[in-house]
């Protein structure tokens, strides 16, 4: 496995992979973007990218851009020696950790604005977060001029501002978005699952229960938006250490809200267990 410090030294590298331009498995790349602290939802992307890709590349980078000025940035989990351990045995080929100033060049000015679509969801509590978002992927697909990029369906929000840049800045590579990994107990995977206590966990377990009950009931024919969040906010009012930042129902392209949920219609929940916030999600059958 490479590992590779510079966007110069990435783009060498998956210019020098890419076999004159043919489609087979062999000379496909993917990339798959994290921020580390990796756990076995990043493994499902990579093994998905090794799947159908010949080359892969990991990026790790905590993008500061995308982080509030009174959140977790300084304390994010960072654990490079074991991300390399992992990204060695699951098959990476090239392991891209470049610094802040690799990345954001002094002076930068030059940002990827997504219109009113920053502002849904998490976008909502958090201010300018899907602009870092934008910013940091379109960076690492220009330097990474991958063939197809993975994501994890559990920050579906992120998945829809991803397929929104992607397409309006006609970028060539194909997003692919993978499943949720979840526990034994459901809850789904996060790297800030680290800062929750036993009792925190526990707690946060009402995240994916809240999304199983709406998933029953939308099975069972239950279409109704208003129905579906007020099931979901009786889960929550169980559990008083959960504090809801949103529970909706959305279009998943546009992140707007509908009356009547929909095949593929975005059932998504935020809130906050003690000081971590955590997100849930389901895409109605
Ligand atoms: P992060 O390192 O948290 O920024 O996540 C990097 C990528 O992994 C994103 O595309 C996430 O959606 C994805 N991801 C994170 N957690 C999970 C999970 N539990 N299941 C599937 N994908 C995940």
């Amino acid at each position: 496995m490479e590992i590779l410090r510079t966007v110069a030294e990435l783009r060498r590298w998956s210019r020098s992979k890419r076999n004159n331009g043919g489609n087979s498995i062999g000379s496909l790349i993917g990339l798959v973007p994290t921020m580390g602290a990796l756990h076995a939802g990043h493994v499902s992307l990579l093994r998905s990218s090794r799947a159908s890709c010949g080359f892969t590349a990991l990026s790790l980078f905590v993008n500061p851009t995308q982080f509030g000025p009174l959140e977790d940035f300084a304390r994010y989990p960072r654990a490079f020696e074991a991300d390399c351990a992992l990204a060695e045995a699951e098959g990476v080929d090239a392991l891209f950790a470049p610094s802040v100033e690799e990345m954001y060049p002094a002076g930068a000015t030059t940002f990827v604005d997504v219109g009113d679509l920053g502002n849904r969801l998490d976008g909502q509590s958090r201010p300018g977060h899907f602009c870092g978002v934008a910013t940091v992927v379109t960076k690492l697909l220009i330097a990474a001029e991958p063939d197809r990029a993975f994501f994890g369906q559990k920050d579906a929000a992120q998945v829809a501002v991803i397929r929104r840049t992607a397409l309006d800045l006609r970028v060539a590579t194909e997003i692919v978005v993978c499943p949720t990994v979840r526990d034994a107990e459901g809850l789904a995977l996060s790297s800030r699952n680290a800062y929750l206590s036993p009792a925190e966990r526990k707690q946060a377990l009402a995240l994916s229960r809240a999304v199983r009950q709406v998933e029953a009931l939308a099975a069972q024919g239950e279409r109704r938006s208003g129905a579906l969040i007020a099931a979901a906010r009786e889960i929550f009012s169980a559990e008083p250490g959960v504090r809801v930042d949103y529970v909706a129902v959305v279009d998943w392209a546009t992140l707007e809200p509908v009356e009547i949920a929909a095949p593929g219609t975005l059932f998504a929940v935020a809130a906050c267990v003690g000081s971590t916030r955590l997100i849930d999600n389901a895409i109605l059958a």
